[in-house]
């Protein structure tokens, strides 16, 4: 019936919601796993309509019709195959292909493809049991690979000469380069891999359409991957995927690691249902794919700032996904490791606590917004909470988003105000005045009721009485007294800044809090009101 690309019908299956798609026509209520309505085919008082948001299928038990969101389209609206597609295109915002019936050219070409990677994966793989793979060969063996895991993901060498070109001269150099195995340049076709240890890129038939080539002198950058092409889209591979698939679904979540080659090694530890990304970025589109077999993901990042980084962009990419039946958590590797050294050094079990003891994303992001802004004060509250107001509202599941919303305002409350009022409150006490500054306010108050006006406010803040009688008469001039007191009252206010500083330090040691950014307001201050106090004392 298709005349599309499989993968386009595949990419609306997995962008939208079967439950979106429904509701939009029926009413439905969640009652277990499943959301159930009454059947838009069959006419009945009694729900018996049920939607799978994980099979992303529908079931009725009272007429028997099911489907999925194409065939639902179609059935409840009774349009073609292919305006149904162009309306679910439009929901999730992406753009409908071309409508093209794959030509005999394309179906030749394709094979073609498939039969040249297939055969480089080969000729790599013997490659990497000779004497010039052996770098290779023993930099993977070094990380724990056994001649069987070689095998299984048909790991193989890439030599510094251009093998592919020459093997491959017989071949026309179109259906050549359309691989991306091939490059032109100004001396003809060369190698586009060359001395790399090469992981091969499977789709989900199992078949080789890429390569990920990691260089093997230290040179930068660490992998390259095939360029884009006909069978290839990087955006939309996960590395491992065709291997996870299975144990996707048998366990019920993906675990999503950094590397291509800590992929590897989970999955041969018993984590089956493990994959990564090509290259460091995590797309959309990955994301989209996992959460089609289920929406459990454990993402498993390096403890360090990039690592951190890489979790929080993940988890952005992830709240649109969410579901109120989503478990997406959050492990980190400390200590400069990786899951690789992990399992290697300390085994299975080590590894398994780490992702057994995953922070869950709510938890995650609130411990973000709290270790990147500072809470301590009103401005980093107001930083922190826009922080978490954006993420929220990225969640496109609105019952789920008000219940997140209302825990992070419990936790607002309950944490950074009760905190605030008990150890965040720093009143800085007016410091200490010696006598004779004491003596000379008093007899400038008395000379100048002005002044004692003007300044009423800070000579009250100074807690000096003035009650006294017998008080002499100051020998200043009004313009003189009047500096006086402006200095002085500069010099108290850098005094309460420094003390103010010095607190605010205290408290960020004893907390753990990072209070640079406060700090240098502080000095800046501080270093305001000096240079007004020497303009002051200079203009004599
Ligand atoms: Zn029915």
């Amino acid at each position: 019936m298709s005349k599309f690309d499989n993968s386009f019908t595949d990419e609306l299956r997995q962008r939208l919601s079967i439950v979106d798609v429904v509701s939009r026509r029926v009413p439905l209520v969640k009652r277990g796993q499943n959301f159930w309505g009454c059947c838009p085919f069959h006419n009945e008082k009694t729900p018996s309509f049920s939607v799978s948001e994980d099979k992303g299928f529908y079931h009725c038990f009272g007429c028997g019709e099911h489907g999925d969101i194409i065939s639902f389209v179609m059935k409840s609206e009774n349009v073609d195959f292919k305006t149904a597609i162009s309306e679910l295109a439009d929901m999730a915002g992406i753009k409908m292909p071309e409508i093209k019936q794959k030509s005999k050219q394309q179906i030749e070409n394709e094979e073609n493809y498939i039969k040249i990677v297939d055969a480089s994966s080969k000729i790599y793989q013997d490659l990497l049991y000779t004497e010039s793979g052996k770098i290779a060969l023993d930099y993977i063996k070094k990380r724990g690979f056994s001649d069987d895991m070689i095998k299984k993901y048909r790991i193989g060498y890439a030599p510094k000469n251009n093998i592919i070109s020459a093997k491959f001269s017989n071949v026309n150099n179109e259906k050549l380069l359309a691989t991306g195995l091939v490059r032109v340049g100004n001396y003809g076709v060369y190698d586009f891999f060359r001395d790399k240890l090469m992981f091969p890129i499977f789709n989900a038939h199992n078949q080789i359409v890429a390569f990920s080539g990691r260089s093997l002198d230290g040179s930068e950058p660490k992998y390259i991957n095939t360029s884009d092409t006909e069978l290839f889209h990087k955006r939309q591979t996960i590395f491992g995927f065709n291997f996870a698939r299975d144990a996707i679904h048998r366990n019920n979540r993906s675990i999503v690691v950094e590397g291509q080659i800590d992929a590897i090694q989970m999955q041969n530890h018993g984590f089956c249902e493990t994959v990564a990304p090509l290259g460091t970025a995590l797309t959309e589109d990955h994301i989209a794919i996992l959460c089609k077999s289920n929406r459990n993901i454990v993402f498993c990042f390096d403890g360090d700032n990039a690592g951190q980084k890489a979790a929080v962009r993940a988890c952005m990419l992830v709240l649109p996904f969410l579901r109120d039946n989503s478990d997406v958590k959050f492990a980190f590797v400390t200590g400069g490791k990786d899951p690789d050294e992990i399992l290697k050094t300390s085994g299975e079990s080590a590894m398994r606590k780490i992702i057994d003891n995953a922070e869950p994303l709510v938890d995650f992001l609130w411990d973000v917004a709290n270790k990147n802004y500072l809470v301590n004060t009103p401005g980093g509250r107001a930083q922190a909470e826009r922080f978490l107001k954006d993420c929220v509202s990225k969640i496109t599941d609105k019952i789920l988003q008000n219940e997140i919303e209302q825990e992070y305002n419990n936790r607002k409350f309950n944490q950074w105000h009760k905190w605030k009022q008990q150890k965040y409150t720093p009143i800085i006490e007016m410091p200490d005045t010696d006598i004779m500054t004491i003596n000379i306010i008093k007899s400038i108050v008395q000379t100048y009721p002005t002044i004692s006006e003007k300044y009423l406010d800070f000579l009250t803040s100074l807690n000096i009485s003035f009650d006294e009688e017998n008080v002499l008469k100051t020998d200043l001039n009004l313009e003189d007294a009047e500096k006086f007191i402006i200095s002085l009252k500069l010099k108290k206010y850098i005094d309460k800044l420094k003390a103010e500083k010095q607190q605010i330090i205290t408290t960020a040691l004893e907390n753990g809090i990072d209070c640079k950014e406060n700090i240098s307001e502080i000095d800046e201050k501080i270093n305001q009101a000096k240079e007004k106090l020497e303009l002051l004392l200079d203009i004599k």
